[in-house]
C-alpha cells in the first residue's frame, strides 16, 4: 500500500517536474522569439533610418550639377537673375523626381525666390519653415557635409575658411533634415552654391539652394520595395499602431514629427510555427516516457509486492496446517526450541510444558459418519482449543487427530496435572457437527523441559510416550511422562525391531495343539499356534508379541506368513481339521479375500479342512464389513469359528448375523467350572445354543479330569487343553495322524 503511494508520489512529482520544465522551456522559447522579434524590429528601424539618410544624401548629390557651377553662381548668388533662375530651377524641379518645392535662400535664411511643381511660387508658407532652414544652413556652414572629398580650405574675403576639393575648387556644403511641410514630413536639403571653375568668385558665404522632398506615397512605395517591408505608412503618433513597427521622425530642432510605420517581418511566429510541433512532440515524448516509466515502475512494484505476498503466503503455508489453520509441526518445533533455549539460558524462568493430544477412536468417526465429519471435528477441536485455552498457549496440529500444545509456566507436576485436566475438560463438552451431537474424548501425554529433556525433539517424544501410555491405560485420560515409561517403550521398540528381523529370518515357527473328540479322545484336528523362539530371550508368548506386531503394522504380513506356513505344512496331512487364528487387522485389510485365494492357489490347501478363528472383538468393529469378508471366506470353502465366545459384549447378535461353524468357549469358563456354578450353567447354555444353531462347540483350556467331565456333561463334543495334548511341532502333529500312532495319548 505504502509502496503504491510512494510510486504514485514519484510519478506525480516527475510529471509535475516535467510540466514545470515544459512550461519553463515554452517560456524560454517565447522569450527567445520575442528577443528575436525585438532584434528584427530594431534592425528594420535601422534600415528605415538608413534609407531616409540615403534619401537625404541622394537629394544633395542630385543637385551637384546645378549648385557647383559658375553660371549658377553668377545668376543666383552674385545677383539673382529672375529669368535664369525661373528657367533653370524650374527645369531642375521638373527633372528631379519627387522634388515638389525648391527655394533660393540667402545665408541668413531670407527667401530670395521659390518654385513649386516647376513654376515660380510667391505664396509659399515660408515663415514656419525659415527657422528650420536657418538651422540647417548654420549646420551646413559648420562643415558637416561636403559634396566632394574635402582636400583643403580657402579663405573668403571676411577671413572665413571654406573647404576645397581635390581640384582646389570650393566644396559645396550641404545639410539635410526632416520637417513638416503642409502637414507631411518632408526631407529638406540645403546646399551652398559654389563656382566650379573660378574659385575666386566665392568671396562671401553664398546663397543656398533648398529642396523640399515630401515623404509621399511614391517615396514610401520605394522604401517598401527596397527594404522589403510591407505596407509602409505615416502616422502622427505610435499609440494607434498596435503591433506595427515604427520609426519616430524628428525635426531639425528635435521636435517630434510623427512616425513612419510598417508591418514588421518578425521571425517569432515563423519560429513558433516551425518549432511548436517539435516542442509538442518533445513534450509528448517525455510525458510518454514518464507515464510509461511510471507504469512499468508501478507494475514492477506491484509484481514485487505480489511476489512478496506470495512468498509470505508460502512461508505461512510452510508453517501452518491448511485444514485447521493452526501452526504445524515445523512451526511448533521452532517455537519449542526457542522457548527451551530461553529457559535453559535463564532468560525465562519456569518450565516448558508439551501436551500431546490425540482424539480417541477418531477412525470410528471417520468410518461411521464419513471423512468430512472427521475433518469438521478436527477443525472444531482446533477452534475450541484456540478459543478456550489461554492466549499464551501455542497450539499446533501435527496432522490426523493429533494436536500438540506448548505452555510456558511454573509448577512442574502440579502444573502438568492442571494442564491435563484442562484439556480433557475441554473435550468433554459435545461437538455439534451437521446437526449431530458428537461425544468424544481425547488422550493426552505431558512432558516438560528442561527437566525431562533439553532437546525439543526428545521432549516431544516423551510427551508422545506419555500419550501412548494414556491410550494403553484405556484412553480419555492424561499421563505425565515418567522415566519408566521410556524404558518399557524402549523394550517394545526393540521387540518390534526384533520381530521384524524374526519374520525376515524365519525365527518364527508354528506349533499345533490337538483338538480331540471328548468321548473317544481321538485327535480330530489341530489349532495352529504361532511361536517365537528368540535366540537370546528364549520363547516369547504370542500374547506378548502379537500386540507389538499389531501396533507396529506387522500384523498383516505376520498373519499371511502364518497362513502360508500352516497351509504349506498341513496340506498333505491325513484327514484332520486345522484351525488358524485371524487377527482383526487381517480381516480389515482391503485385499484379504484375494490374499486367501492366492494362498490357496500357491499352497494347494483344501479350504474345507481349514477353520479360521476370529474373536468377538472383530465383530465389534465394522461388523458389516466383517460379515462380507466372512461370507467371502465361506464361499471359498473355509469354515469360521467364533473364538473366546462368551466374554464379548453382545455375542448373541453376532450369531444371528453370520452362520458360524464353530464356537470356542473362552477358557475362563472352563477354568472356573469346578468352583463356579454360574460358569457351569453358562457353559451348558452355550453348548445348548450351539447345538440349536448347528454349531460345534469347542472347550479350550481343559486341564483337569474334573473339568473334562463337567465339559462332557455339558454336552461339549470337542476339547483342547493340556489334559490331552500340549502344542506339538508340525512333524509330531502329523505323526499323530498316522494310523500307527497312539492317537489317544495324553500328556503326562
Ligand atoms: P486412538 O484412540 O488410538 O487414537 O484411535 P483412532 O481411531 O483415533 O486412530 P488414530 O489416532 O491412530 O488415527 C487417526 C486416524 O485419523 C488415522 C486416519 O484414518 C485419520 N485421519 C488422518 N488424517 C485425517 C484427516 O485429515 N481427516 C480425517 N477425517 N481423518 C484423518
Ligand atoms: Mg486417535
Amino acid at each position: 500500500m505504502t509502496g503504491n503511494l510512494r510510486v504514485g508520489g514519484v510519478a506525480l512529482a516527475t510529471l509535475m517536474a516535467l510540466m514545470a520544465l515544459s512550461v519553463a522551456l515554452a517560456a524560454a522559447f517565447q522569450h527567445a522569439t520575442s528577443v528575436a522579434d525585438d532584434l528584427a524590429r530594431r534592425e528594420e528601424r535601422v534600415h528605415v533610418a538608413r534609407f531616409l539618410q540615403r534619401a537625404m544624401e541622394t537629394g544633395a548629390q542630385s543637385q551637384r550639377g546645378l549648385i557647383g557651377w559658375d553660371e549658377t553662381f553668377e545668376h543666383a548668388v552674385l545677383k539673382v537673375d529672375p529669368v535664369w533662375t525661373d528657367r533653370e530651377f524650374g527645369k531642375f524641379v521638373g527633372n528631379t523626381q519627387g522634388i515638389a518645392t525648391i527655394l533660393l535662400v540667402a545665408p541668413d535664411g531670407t527667401l530670395l525666390r521659390g518654385w513649386r511643381d516647376g513654376r515660380r511660387a510667391n505664396d509659399l508658407p515660408y515663415a514656419h519653415l525659415r527657422w528650420q532652414i536657418e538651422g540647417l544652413i548654420a549646420k551646413a556652414l559648420n562643415g558637416a557635409h561636403t559634396l566632394d572629398q574635402r582636400a583643403d580650405t580657402m579663405k573668403l574675403a571676411g577671413g572665413r575658411s571654406w573647404p576645397t576639393n581635390a581640384a582646389g575648387m570650393p566644396n559645396a556644403l550641404w545639410e539635410s533634415g526632416i520637417a513638416s511641410v503642409a502637414n507631411r514630413p518632408s526631407i529638406i536639403t540645403v546646399a551652398s552654391i559654389v563656382p566650379d571653375r573660378r574659385p575666386l568668385l566665392l568671396q562671401e558665404v553664398p546663397n543656398f539652394l533648398v529642396t523640399i522632398q515630401p515623404l509621399n506615397e511614391h517615396v514610401l512605395a520605394r522604401m517598401s520595395e527596397d527594404l522589403a517591408l510591407p505596407v509602409v505608412g505615416f502616422a502622427d503618433n505610435a499609440s494607434t499602431l498596435g503591433s506595427r513597427n515604427a520609426l519616430p521622425l524628428f525635426a531639425v530642432d528635435g521636435s517630434p514629427l510623427g512616425v513612419l510605420h510598417w508591418e514588421p517581418r518578425e521571425p517569432g511566429p515563423t519560429i513558433y510555427r516551425r518549432t511548436t510541433p517539435l516542442l509538442i512532440v518533445w513534450i509528448m515524448f517525455f510525458i510518454g516516457v514518464v507515464v510509461g516509466g511510471a507504469t512499468i515502475f508501478g507494475r514492477t512494484r506491484r509484481a514485487a509486492h505480489e511476489l512478496a505476498a506470495s512468498e509470505a503466503q508460502a512461508q505461512h503455508n510452510a508453517l501452518h496446517d491448511s485444514m485447521s489453520g493452526l501452526p504445524n509441526r515445523t512451526h511448533f518445533m521452532q517455537r519449542l526450541r526457542s522457548e527451551l533455549t530461553a529457559c535453559i539460558e535463564g532468560r525465562q524462568p519456569g518450565d516448558v510444558f508439551v501436551a500431546y493430544l490425540d482424539i480417541d477412536s477418531f477412525k470410528v468417526v471417520n468410518d461411521t459418519l464419513g471423512h468430512h465429519v472427521g475433518d469438521e471435528l478436527v477443525r472444531q477441536v482446533a477452534h475450541r482449543l484456540r478459543r478456550k485455552l489461554p492466549a499464551g498457549d501455542f497450539i499446533s496440529r501435527f496432522g490426523g487427530d493429533e494436536f500438540v500444545l506448548l505452555r510456558h509456566g511454573e509448577g512442574g507436576k502440579a502444573a502438568a496435572d492442571a494442564l491435563g485436566e484442562e484439556v480433557l475438560a475441554l473435550m468433554r463438552e459435545p461437538f455439534l457437527i451437521s446437526g449431530t451431537k458428537l461425544d468424544i474424548s481425547c488422550s493426552c501425554g505431558i512432558s516438560w523441559g528442561p527437566e525431562h529433556s533439553e532437546d525439543p525433539g526428545e521432549l516431544l517424544r516423551r510427551a508422545d510416550i506419555a500419550l501412548y501410555r494414556a491410550k494403553q491405560r484405556g484412553r480419555a485420560r492424561y499421563r505425565r511422562f515418567t522415566r519408566d515409561m521410556d524404558a518399557s517403550l524402549k523394550l517394545r521398540r526393540e521387540m518390534e525391531l526384533e520381530l521384524r528381523r524374526a519374520i525376515a529370518h524365519n525365527e518364527l515357527t508354528v506349533a499345533y495343539q490337538p483338538i480331540v473328540g471328548i468321548a473317544s479322545g481321538e485327535v480330530k484336528g489341530f489349532e495352529a499356534l504361532l511361536r517365537w523362539n528368540h535366540p537370546e530371550r528364549g520363547a516369547i508368548r504370542p500374547d506378548l508379541f502379537v500386540p507389538i506386531a499389531e501396533q507396529g503394522g506387522l500384523m498383516v504380513s505376520l498373519g499371511t506368513w502364518m497362513l502360508r506356513s500352516v497351509f504349506t505344512e498341513t496340506r498333505h496331512w491325513p484327514e484332520s481339521d486345522i484351525s488358524v487364528n485371524l487377527s482383526p487387522l487381517q480381516i480389515m485389510a482391503g485385499d484379504f479375500l484375494q490374499t486367501m485365494e492366492r494362498l490357496i492357489d500357491e499352497t494347494g490347501i483344501d479350504p474345507e479342512r481349514v477353520i479360521l478363528e476370529i474373536t468377538e472383538g472383530v465383530m465389534l468393529d465394522r461388523s458389516e464389513h466383517v460379515v462380507v469378508v466372512l461370507r467371502g471366506l465361506a464361499r471359498l470353502g473355509f469354515r469360521i469359528a467364533l473364538d473366546d465366545f462368551g466374554i464379548g459384549y453382545s455375542s448373541l447378535s453376532y450369531l444371528r448375523s453370520f452362520q458360524f461353524n464353530r464356537i470356542k468357549i473362552d477358557r475362563s469358563f472352563v477354568s472356573n467350572i469346578e468352583a463356579d456354578l454360574d460358569a457351569h450353567a453358562i457353559l451348558c447354555a452355550i453348548v445348548a445354543l450351539g447345538n440349536t444353531l448347528r454349531m460345534k462347540v469347542v472347550a479350550e483350556g481343559v486341564e483337569t479330569e474334573t473339568q473334562r467331565r463337567l465339559v462332557q456333561a455339558a454336552g461339549c463334543e470337542l476339547v483342547q487343553g493340556f489334559l490331552f495334548w500340549p502344542a506339538l511341532s508340525g512333524a509330531e502333529a502329523r505323526d499323530l495322524l498316522l494310523p500307527s500312532a497312539n492317537r489317544l495319548r495324553r500328556v503326562g
